[in-house]
């Protein structure tokens, strides 16, 4: 991995501090945190690329901190220095841009804090909520919640990332249509900000910085905890696929799905994926969805489709044992109202946690062939509700017609109004919109290459279509791809930051602002 940084501080004539570290200050390790301070080759390399594995950039140094109050002590110095050095969050390092990177600053390993007892905290009161640190894993705060019997209401499909990683953009799932993203369902934060004072927030205090820092990329602040609201949590799920040849079908079944209120009979949890020439598979040996008969016969669903195409909805629905009957009845008062392809209705009844938790046993199988740490040129984007037929014609029919993915495409319906437009994740302008995510690994040499082209096309005939696709995860890689992508919010990101972090300190691998050490990256 050639990493290389380019530390202009370094240079500056009028920098008083003495530097040490290949360029931090070395009063910096004159501080009560410098014992925190990891500069050895080890500690760095591990911070230096991601789970994309398309970038790389080692840190000065790694800090371990043991408290928030280490984290605020670190930002204080930085913002203060007269050489003031990039300071980059870290969770899981799961981002799939770099965007967790440091280069020529220092990385805070989140997780230390996970190490402190007394990290997650449930309030089961009647409006019941969860206090989790910034740095808790989803899958730890779900094993916490489900002690007192409940459970967030919005979950991405995998749960080996950090709260305040996925708050930091949105954090998505089948749930969200209902629900809002993970953010809408936040009620009061922890932040240090890029000038180290540590602030609480809420909707009714510093509200700027609460509608700023959710979705808002690591630029305005490090949240150190979460409140987020509560559910009972169900205790089982019927998890259904229904399979689909047509994609406008798909779509209105999805969008009928995704137009029902809590109190109607209806879906949970609502996703969708696109099966291109892909070889179906049964799943985990211990989950599997289809049986070796069933793939046989989606492969013959997809050879008479002309496109080789075909769609899949996933649904769930959340049940108790006692209203089991009920259930069965209301299952299939829905699939009576829906156009699947007849017989192509697949059921599995888990526990929720099995339902939740799915993707880390599809982690354990591509670990087990090495499928795991691959680079993944993944691209998301919303797609707006009156373009998605023409972005399915052009990207899977068009841009992808042959393409044998490894990985997974992801289609589903989001409802914009249960985004809340005053925090800083961008949606669509569209009353309902599409998360499409082309989740796909580089199995062999040369596919980086290929997908990242193929990544390209689908952009560019977005914009020569006119079809206004926002990305999610974002990554852009000049200010004007990022004030397009932001558009009428850009003013306020930009006030907000010179607000709250006026020295452009904060997690400079999302490259939206220069920061003060100018990045170099490298390609890995
Ligand atoms: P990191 O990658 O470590 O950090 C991400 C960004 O947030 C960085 O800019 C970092 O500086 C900043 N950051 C980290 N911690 C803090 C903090 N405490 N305060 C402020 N900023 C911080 N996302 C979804 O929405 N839905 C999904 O279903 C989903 N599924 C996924 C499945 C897999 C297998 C993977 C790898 C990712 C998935 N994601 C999903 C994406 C996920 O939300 C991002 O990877 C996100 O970056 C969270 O990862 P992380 O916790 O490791 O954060």
């Amino acid at each position: 991995m050639a990493a290389r940084c380019s530390i202009a501080f370094m240079i500056m004539a009028s920098c008083l501090s003495v530097l040490v570290s290949g360029g931090l200050p070395g009063d910096l390790f004159a501080l009560s945190v410098a014992s925190k301070l990891r500069v050895d080759r080890n500690s760095t390399a591990r911070a230096s690329s991601d789970f994309g594995r398309i970038v790389a950039a080692a840190p000065e140094a790694v800090l371990h901190p043991a408290t928030p109050a280490d984290i605020a002590e670190l930002v204080r110095f930085s913002a203060s220095s007269p050489s003031p050095f990039p300071v980059a969050p870290r969770g899981q390092g799961h981002s799939a841009r770099g965007q967790s990177l440091a280069p020529g600053g220092v990385v805070v390993d989140m997780r230390a804090l996970a190490s402190r007892r007394g990290r997650v905290n449930v309030s089961a009161g009647a409006a019941p909520y969860v206090d989790a640190g910034g740095e808790q894993l989803w899958a730890d705060v779900l094993r916490a919640t489900l002690e007192h019997g409940l459970a967030p209401r919005v979950w991405t499909d995998y749960l080996r990332i950090t709260v305040a990683g996925t708050l930091s953009n949105a954090g998505i799932g089948g749930q969200a249509f209902r629900h809002g993203p993970q953010i809408a369902n936040v009620l009061e934060l922890d932040v240090i900000t890029g000038t180290g004072d540590m602030v609480t927030c809420s909707r009714d205090k510093d509200s700027d910085l609460f509608f700023a820092v959710l979705g808002g990329l690591g630029q305005f602040g490090i949240i150190t905890r979460a409140r987020i609201g509560l559910m009972p949590a169900p205790k089982r799920v019927r998890w259904v696929r229904l399979a689909y040849s047509d994609v406008a079908t798909f779509t209105k079944d999805q969008e009928l799905l995704i137009s029902k209120r809590a109190s109607e009979a209806g879906f949970d949890y609502v996703e969708g994926q696109v099966q291109l020439n892909r070889t179906l598979t049964e799943g985990p040996k211990s989950t599997p969805f289809f049986s070796s008969s069933d793939i046989g016969r989606l492969a013959g669903l997809a050879s008479k489709s002309v496109s080789g195409v075909i769609y899949v909805i996933e649904g769930a629905m959340y049940y108790n044992e006692s209203t089991s009957t009920t259930m069965d009845q209301k299952l299939e008062s829905i699939l009576g109202q829906l156009s699947f392809e007849e017989g192509f209705v697949f059921t599995k009844d888990v526990r929720y946690v099995q339902f939740l938790d799915r993707v880390r046993e599809e982690e354990r199988v591509l670990r087990s062939i090495g499928m795991w740490d691959v680079p993944h040129p993944w691209l998301n984007l919303f797609v707006p509700r009156s373009r998605i037929l023409d972005f399915d014609a052009g990207v899977f029919k068009g841009v992808f017609a042959g393409a044998n993915p490894v990985g997974v495409i992801l289609m589903y319906p989001m409802n914009t109004n249960m985004w809340d437009d005053r925090m800083m994740a961008v949606a669509s302008d569209d009353d309902v919109f599409y998360a499409v995510g082309l989740l796909r690994s580089a199995a062999v040499i040369g596919d980086v290459e290929r997908l990242e082209k193929e990544n390209e096309a689908v952009l560019a005939f977005c914009n020569n279509e006119d079809i206004e696709c926002k990305q999610y995860l974002p990554h852009y890689a000049s200010q004007d791809g990022w004030q397009r992508h932001f558009g009428a919010k850009w003013s306020r990101v930009a006030d907000l930051k010179a607000k709250y972090d006026p020295h452009r300190i904060l997690s400079p691998g999302q490259r939206i602002f220069s920061s003060p050490a100018s990045m170099v990256v490298a390609s890995m």
